[in-house]
């Protein structure tokens, strides 16, 4: 049986997009349920569009992803280098040998010249094909000229493992460039040349390249090259309309997204199943699910939509998956990671504790553990923490108007409230520190409801918002529970000062 290698050739022009990522999962994937090897190939033959960093913040992303190569920069194989650059020489001697079995010439026809071309056919109606003016005596290759295969037009039929079969007429064949100006081949000319030396079964891009595709294989039969399996990822589309998806429809970077406080387990989840399902109804797949469950012939052959708000969704279901499967510990772990450090230095998740010194260090990472405890499943995002964690953190600004103007309580008066923060501070206050508990604060609120007589919602708005001012809080008797003893009596106690001398 053929061995299964599979590769990721991306270009080092900027950063990776979220649309093209999704190039680097299914060949991963088509790799690892065979046994077979995933390659990375850098492919940096176009110098104008280079960008400096861009390999490594390749690099990152897929290590960030747990998209681990086999072969590839820095880890290396039998087919190095893996960067296409160094190659240089390799792509011009296989030119030299098309030149030599008469399939490919060195051109030195001007730019200019090639302009006069188009616009006569453009007058007599033709469509421009460079194999019409090939020049009838082409020079001795010499560095600075192109190269140009000369191709011998005809039709093709192939196989596309999404696309299905594929038919085209002679009329797509020309000659097309195999090594530039500068020396360095296009990426017509060194796809093929890599993919067949570094033994891949499968080309996994995107459809754009369908195309060019008879012009590929016409290079295949002159090189004599086995063909590969031909895999065309459908576009990714726009939230609207019928565009592939760009960086002006908000699709961010990888890296962006991780810095967001998106998950890999959720981007890799999510990109998986753009576009790919299992005919089940399952949405949350692993990486090793994924890897036992994919299949090619499940990828649907149209354009997917991207949809950030599955994203965010899927984000927040990983994020429960984590806290639930794998404990909080490991959530915490996964937070520092994404924020930089256990202090959250990066973002700021968290706000800096007030409450300790800076040498109470281990009791500050428990007690943010124990904020996340409570939080969690309510994060769509890691770094929605920043925002809804800082009551935790720092005491909040007293601003009575969440009080009196809230729906539930702007029916009573200042005093009425002030009564009823004293009895629950009266009542708090009685509880021991060591029977300061989940569930004997749960039982306590629950009894002091029955005794005002007030609804739910009133009552613990008001305790709420005095403890944090916030929009919202996790369940009341968690929250006080992580807040202690003296932290909610003191929010409380200062509240109802407050509104009495209001
Ligand atoms: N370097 C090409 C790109 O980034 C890769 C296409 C391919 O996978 O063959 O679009």
């Amino acid at each position: 049986m053929k061995k299964i290698r599979t590769r990721f050739a991306p270009s080092p022009t900027g950063y990776i997009h979220i649309g093209n990522i999704r190039s680097a999962i299914y060949p991963f994937l088509i790799a690892k349920q065979a046994g077979g090897q995933f390659i990375l190939r850098i492919e940096d033959t176009d110098q104008a569009r280079f960008v400096e960093g861009a390999t490594e913040l390749i690099l990152d992303t897929l290590r960030w992803l747990h998209l681990e190569w086999d072969e590839g920069p820095i880890k290396n194989g039998p087919f190095a280098p893996y960067t296409q650059s160094a190659r240089k020489d390799i792509y011009l001697k296989w030119a030299k040998q098309l030149i030599a079995d008469g399939r490919a010439y060195a051109d030195d026809t001007t730019s200019e010249q090639i302009d006069v071309y188009r616009k006569e056919d453009e007058a007599k109606k033709v469509p421009y094909l460079y194999r019409n003016h090939r020049p009838v005596n082409p020079p001795e290759w010499k560095e600075g000229l192109p190269i140009r295969f000369k191709t011998i037009p005809k039709e093709y039929s192939w196989h596309d493992e999404v696309m299905g079969d594929i038919h085209t007429g002679p009329e797509v064949c020309d000659d097309i460039i195999l090594i530039k100006k500068d020396g360095l081949p296009t990426y017509n000319f060194a796809h093929i040349i890599d993919d067949t030396l570094m033994e891949c079964s499968h080309i996994t891009r995107g459809v754009e390249y369908l195309s060019s595709t008879p012009n590929y294989l016409a290079l295949y039969d002159a090189l004599d090259f086995p063909r590969h399996l031909f895999v065309s990822l459908p576009h990714i589309l726009a939230p609207t309309g019928n565009k592939k998806l760009g960086k002006r429809d908000g699709a961010k970077s990888v890296t962006e997204y991780r810095d967001d406080g998106i998950l890999p387990e959720a981007i890799l989840n999510y990109l998986a199943c753009l576009g790919w399902n299992d005919g089940t109804e399952q949405e949350i797949y692993s990486l090793e699910e994924l890897i036992e469950k994919f299949s090619v012939d499940r990828i649907q052959n149209s354009g997917a939509r991207f949809d950030e708000v599955k994203i965010l969704w899927m984000n927040g279901q990983w994020i429960r998956k984590i806290a639930t499967e794998q404990g909080i510990d490991e959530l915490f772990a996964r937070t520092c990671e994404t924020t930089g450090s256990e202090d959250f230095s990066r973002y700021d998740l968290f706000q800096p504790i007030d409450f300790w010194p800076a040498s109470a260090k281990q009791e500050t990472i428990e007690y943010k553990k124990s904020v996340l405890a409570i939080i969690y499943d309510r994060l769509k995002t890691l770094s929605d923490l920043r925002t809804m964690t800082t009551y935790f953190f720092e005491d909040p600004a007293i601003d009575l108007s969440m009080i009196t103007s809230s729906k539930f309580l702007k029916k009573y008066s200042e005093q009425e409230l002030v009564g009823l923060l004293t009895e629950t501070i009266e009542a708090l206050n009685d509880v021991d520190e060591a029977d300061w508990t989940e569930d004997n604060l749960q039982n306590l609120l629950n009894d002091l409801l029955v005794k005002t007589e007030k609804k739910p919602a009133e009552f613990f708005s008001l305790i709420r918002i005095a403890v944090s001012f916030a929009a919202f809080s996790p369940a009341l008797h968690l929250t006080l529970h992580v807040l202690g003893k003296n932290r909610t009596l003191a929010r409380l106690n200062k509240v109802r000062t407050a509104l009495s001398n209001n």
